[in-house]
């Protein structure tokens, strides 16, 4: 991760949907006479920035609970007065499978335009078998529409629904339906790529989501967690022990646990912007995780509670200023270890022959601009497999 690769004064061609070679300017020029051109002169182009975690499919935002939090109500208190995930549930349930799809195309172009070429989403909102497959079907949808490439995450263990939190033995009953009736339907359907489990104390234990991903596995799908973000409950252990393709959030991971992922293939996804929003002093030990080995990927966990933000390269800014990474460091957690938290890294994340045509071109003449201008928008433009993704300026990209 110390070694971004930066190269200046190259020119990369690209072919359909791909990258055909990537060399001296002159050399490609005389190589490819006929070839439309984009000037890049003076600008940083980077692989199409790999957002690896986002819960883009969702109805009304959450802003009232802002305000809440900074009064110094709880999630508990905020919840009680009809807020947190549970509203976004019912609000979800609500909604028509168009009309959820009206509301994510613009969420994800603004991603987009932040420089993202490949965002993973997660269902979630639903928690019945209808509605969380009425949200993957909207990601599907999406990704047919747009250019950008969509990875599916099934995340019907968000949350213990209300309706079994009422019941006695709810707890067990939502997992039967998670795993019997849910997970089927998701995979006869191909709806997803990915099964996460929400896995902390008080939502899902680590036995439940030892049961609900395995029986995922099994199905298919590839593994994610939502693991140790508040308190370290062995939720990294339990991604590595299931060869899990990411363990995310990881705020409160133990030493053990940083040890067994640095040992792992699994990616460590960090998402600074969540502790930011919610006005947490605590970020994920991204240095601890580093310097031990382990892969670091960085993620927006774009959603309506915790982390209302599309501006990735904000997320880069905070990767480097309260996670101490370096430029380097935050640019592969952006790309090439963002397409390996999506089993993608052979063909997304690296601007190379043979790779994906995924680019994103800044207004900065220098890559350690990007974390640099904080909050600022500096991406030009982006394209997802050779198409245009988002073109800000007018130009003829
Ligand atoms: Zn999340």
């Amino acid at each position: 991760m110390q070694d971004a690769g930066v190269v200046t004064g190259v020119a990369v061609a690209v072919e359909g949907d791909r990258i055909i070679a990537v060399g001296p300017q002159p050399t490609l020029e005389r190589e490819h006479p006929d070839s439309t051109r984009v000037d890049c002169h003076n600008r940083v182009l980077t692989p199409g920035l790999v957002d690896s975690h986002t819960h883009a499919i969702f109805g009304k935002a959450r802003f009232e609970e802002q305000e809440l939090r900074a009064s110094g109500l709880d999630y508990m208190e905020i919840a009680r007065r009809g807020g947190g995930i549970h509203s976004s549930v019912r609000d979800l349930r609500g909604r028509g499978e168009d009309e959820l799809l009206d509301l994510a195309a613009p969420r994800l172009a603004r991603l987009a335009a932040s420089g993202v070429t490949t965002v993973e989403v997660k269902s979630g909102y639903g928690l019945t078998p209808e509605d969380e497959l009425k949200s993957l079907r909207v990601i599907r949808r999406l990704g047919e529409r747009l250019p950008m490439r969509l990875v599916p995450t099934w995340l019907g263990a968000h949350e213990i629904p209300m309706e079994f939190r009422e019941l006695p033995d709810g707890r067990s009953e939502y997992v039967r339906l998670l795993v019997s009736t849910m997970l089927p339907g998701v995979a006869s359907g191909m709806l997803a790529r990915f099964a996460d489990v929400f896995c902390e104390p008080g939502v899902f234990t680590i036995e439940e989501a030892r049961t609900i991903l395995t029986a995922a596995q099994s199905a298919g799908l590839g593994l994610k967690l939502h693991a140790d973000e508040l308190r370290p409950s062995g939720g990294a252990e339990l991604a590595a022990e299931l060869g899990a393709t990411s363990a995310d959030h990881l705020a409160a991971i133990s030493e053990s646990g940083i040890r067994v992922l640095a040992a792992s293939n699994t990616v460590a996804t960090l998402l600074p912007g969540t502790m930011l929003f919610l006005g947490k002093e605590k970020q994920a030990p991204a240095r601890a995780l580093i310097d031990a080995g382990a892969a670091v990927a960085l993620a927006t966990d774009f959603n309506p509670g915790t982390s209302p933000t599309t501006n990735f390269p904000l997320v880069m800014t905070l990767g480097v200023s309260q996670l101490r990474m370096s430029v380097a460091e935050a640019v592969v957690a952006s790309t090439v270890n963002g397409a390996a938290a999506l089993s993608l890294a052979d063909r997304v994340g690296q601007i190379a022959p043979g790779y994906s045509a995924d680019l994103a071109l800044f207004d900065a003449s220098d890559v350690r601009e990007l974390p640099y201008w904080y909050g600022d928008r500096r991406c030009i433009a982006t394209w997802a497999r050779g198409r245009a993704c988002h073109n800000s300026n007018g130009e003829t990209l």
